[in-house]
């Protein structure tokens, strides 16, 4: 207490020459992200990257302000995507891509993706899962400023088991599969877990990834199997707790969702096919569920088109899509943690915002859904004393939207205004 009160009567002694240069952002209305209702005829003190205070009413600016007007507008934190893939998007050829294209092409997709992300409103995101750790490079060049894009948690390369969904070589010829290891991602049994662990630490990762599961993009027959043990799943758990690593599941089977999170995992993402006893392992371990009800659309529209898929992702992509949206309902509905993802790279980059529409036509509040794409997913980070929200003592990230999206979701597609860290990185308010 009396550090912090010394501390800020120093901030006192050394700021008054530069006292003036505030950014005062006027928002006609205010959702935090924390308080139950919008407030009205706000301003949002921004000072260097940081919020200084959130005051009732337009303050007048100072000399050497700097005043931006949204009294039309919307404004609330920047918004979290907890599940995307920046440096690719799916398509007719993804198959042949994994052959064609080199590291730069992928970091420099990357790179247009990011910026498309966030200027759709997305400041945050984790990626879980990127060809060649391309995100990790992706999140360096945005930090050091030279590629405009979101804050990334990254993943780098996610963690298989052979022929499971993410191993590389899926669908390759025999002679040119190889033998991928930990240090592609795949791994067999716990002692090689904890290795595919340890690398991805000495990668730059940020965060751990797993298919527990069949996958549905994946050329493999089965989108629903089990693919990891239980004792593989605890391996990769324990070993990413010496590091400070949260571990996401991918997971659409009853089973697989089961033992990612009996072995520990702290996200189950898409979740397809959960049952009951899946629902009351997760509140009773706290397990949050990333539902990516953007991808399920994405994949059961795109099934229905002759021959955009291989001939065995078809059949997945029909089954499993549809399914998403149901089981988020029931989960939302027994009280499962909920966290806003979409799957983008599946999904086109700068549409994530359409999860807000899916996630309340299933019967999640627009507050909640909001709220688990905030303040919920800098929590789950653990930087939710700095993130998550629009308070003072918070990174100053904020975007506007028309009207008001607790009447009408659709608007959070409609994304005016962007800062990140104190910085405008869109700004198309109408004159
Ligand atoms: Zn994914």
């Amino acid at each position: 207490m009396l550090k912090s009160t010394l501390a800020a009567s120093l901030a006192l002694l050394l700021l008054p020459a530069v006292a003036g240069a505030a950014t005062l952002v006027y928002a006609g209305h205010l959702i935090d992200a924390v308080g139950s209702a919008p407030a009205a005829e706000v301003t949002v003190v921004v000072e260097g990257t940081e919020i200084k205070a959130v005051e009732k009413g337009y303050r007048a600016p100072a000399a050497g302000d700097t005043v931006i007007d949204l009294k039309d507008a919307t404004v609330l934190p920047g918004l979290w995507d907890m599940h995307v893939h920046l440096t690719s998007e799916y398509n007719r050829g993804s198959q042949l891509e994994s052959f064609t294209l080199n590291e730069g092409d992928v970091a420099l997709q990357g790179a247009f993706f990011a910026e498309r992300t966030l200027n759709a409103g997305f400041t945050t995101v984790r990626d879980l899962g990127a060809a060649m750790n391309a995100s990790i490079a992706l999140r360096n060049a945005i930090n050091k400023g030279l590629v405009r894009g979101p804050r990334i948690f990254a993943a780098g390369k996610a963690i298989a088991t052979t022929g499971g969904h993410a191993d590389p070589t899926n669908g390759w010829a025999q002679r040119i599969m190889g033998e991928p290891g930990p240090r592609e991602g795949v791994i067999n049994g716990p002692f090689n877990a904890a290795e595919a662990v340890r690398q991805r630490y000495k990668d730059g990762a940020d965060t751990i990834k797993i298919t527990a599961t069949g996958g549905v993009l994946s050329v493999a027959k089965n989108g629903l199997n089990p693919q990891f043990t239980e004792e593989e799943v605890r391996a990769v758990v324990t070993t990413a707790r010496d590091y400070g690593f949260k571990v996401a599941a991918h997971a659409h089977g009853a089973e697989g969702i089961k033992r990612a999170i009996r072995g520990g995992v702290d996200s189950i993402e898409h979740g397809t096919f959960m049952d009951d006893e899946a629902i009351r392992l997760m509140k009773e371990r706290g397990t949050t569920y990333v539902p990516t009800l953007s991808a399920g659309r994405w994949v059961a529209e795109r099934a229905r088109e002759p021959n955009f898929f291989p001939a065995l992702v078809q059949p997945k992509a029909a089954a499993i899509g549809p399914q998403i949206q149901l089981t988020f309902a029931k989960a939302y509905k027994a009280g499962v943690r909920i966290m806003f993802g979409t799957d983008t790279g599946v999904s086109a980059h700068g549409d994530n915002a359409r999860e807000f529409r899916y996630m309340v036509e299933a019967g999640m509040p627009p507050l909640e859904a909001i709220k688990s794409a905030t303040i919920v997913a800098a929590r789950f980070m653990d930087v939710g004393d700095r993130l998550g929200s629009v308070e003072a003592g918070k990174l100053a990230d904020l975007i506007a939207v028309p009207g008001n999206p607790l009447a009408d979701i659709g608007v959070l597609e409609r994304v005016r205004f962007v800062m990140k860290d104190g910085k405008v990185y869109k700004d198309v308010r109408a004159p």
